[in-house]
């Protein structure tokens, strides 16, 4: 039995595969330090896990409603509108197993063959491997160091067209901890405003951030009805694993994603939705808690990378990865992400996990504590200092 044709098409999350080799190491006795998976270090806050806990025994163990229950969505609704500056009701709220699910409904539901999508690259690989599996085109958007990896606007005038359906924007982040910035976002809302398109806008990382609050797309004026936000609790409450997230569109494919959700998991974990609500309405602490201990790490974790030679790293504005430059290293990505794992014992990315754009950078993701941060450093220092590498 084949698989049928368009399983060739998709991609996969490095990450992983990273992750799997690490710990194959260290079953043979090597210490490893990670720092190439993207999820907060912290326990999930304790109140949320309360909630859960009391969730289950109050009998939250059953099939609740495909979109979500209702005061769930009128908590989300509300956050959203008062952090984006919007006003949306509970109508326009999806809730689903995680962020990822508005990557992948969404666009299956809008997506036909030889449609363009334009994304950011590097990005979150998910991204491409949804484009290629749905026969649609990709069209990549280089990002830019030396604007804090915003993309050029006056490419991205160039690359819109009438066969373009569909612009991914994420902000803050992920590989670059790149946050847009808000008068790039009012150009793009007008290049886009009278288009036959939708913008997905890739908001987990919304709360993780080290200025200015992240502006969305979706406040600026006519964009709502254009907008799928993406948001969830993955990142901000450290609940990667609780499976939990949402997205906020227009009413008309919230019907089309309530379908493909039916037709798939029926409904987000009814108990997981009770800690959710939690999470929005409860104390927020420990969040600015998680965000200030980042702050920390990036800032002497980015100093520490560019007091390596060849490095450069710029300070990202928000999530949780640091992005340097490491073409002066004289390495490609790859090979220089490969023997820091097999002969520095640090798991980074290469920044082409990211796309081809990310040639020349790699990822490290700071959510590890400060001491393993600075031992990394201590690593790579120590590993390039050998002359035939250095
Ligand atoms: N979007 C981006 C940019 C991410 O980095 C991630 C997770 O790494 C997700 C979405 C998916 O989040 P979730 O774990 O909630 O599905």
């Amino acid at each position: 039995m084949k698989l049928a044709e368009r399983m060739s098409r998709i991609g996969t999350e490095t990450a992983f595969e990273v992750l799997v080799r690490a710990r194959a190491l260290e079953a043979q006795g090597r210490k490893v330090i990670h720092l190439e998976i993207g999820e907060p270090d912290f326990a999930t806050p304790s109140h949320i896990i309360e909630a859960a806990k009391r969730a289950l025994e109050e009998g939250w163990t059953h099939y609740g409603p495909t979109q979500g229950y209702p005061d769930l969505r009128e908590a989300v609704a509300a956050y959203i509108s008062r952090t984006r500056g919007i006003r949306v009701g509970p109508e326009r709220v999806a809730v689903v197993p995680g962020g990822k699910p508005i990557i992948f409904f969404p666009m299956l539901a809008l997506l036909e063959p030889g449609d363009e999508v334009i994304y950011p690259n590097p990005g979150f690989p998910i991204y491409e491997s949804m484009i290629r599996f749905l026969g649609a085109v990709p069209v990549p958007m280089p990002l830019v160091e030396e604007r804090g990896f915003a993309m050029d606007l006056n490419l991205l005038r160039d690359r819109l067209n009438d066969r373009t359906r569909m612009l991914i924007l994420n902000s803050p982040q992920n590989p670059t901890g790149g946050v847009i910035p808000r008068e790039d976002l009012g150009a793009i809302a007008e290049m886009v405003r009278d288009r036959d398109l939708m913008v997905l806008s890739d908001e987990i990382y919304s709360r993780i951030y080290y200025g200015e609050p992240p502006a969305s797309i979706a406040g600026f004026p006519g964009m709502l009805e254009k907008t799928i936000l993406l948001d969830g609790f993955s990142k901000t409450y450290a609940m990667t694993g609780w499976r939990i997230g949402y997205g906020v569109m227009p009413p008309w494919l919230v019907e089309a994603v309530n379908k493909l959700m039916v037709n798939s998991n029926s409904c987000t974990a009814s108990f997981t939705q009770r800690a959710a609500l939690a999470a929005l309405n409860g104390p927020q602490e420990d969040v600015d808690r998680m965000v200030a201990e980042f702050r920390r790490r990036r800032d002497a974790f980015c100093d520490g990378l560019n007091s390596l030679p060849g490095f450069r790293c710029a300070r990202p504005h928000g999530a949780f990865y640091a992005f340097p430059n490491i073409e002066a290293t004289g390495f490609s990505s790859r090979e220089l992400a490969e023997r820091l794992l097999e002969e520095a014992g640090v798991a980074c990315l290469s920044g082409t996990a990211f796309g081809a754009y990310g040639e020349g950078y790699l990822r490290f993701s700071y959510a590890n504590s400060y001491e393993n941060l600075m031992q990394a450093i201590e690593r790579i220092r120590a590993w390039m200092a050998v002359p035939a590498r250095g």
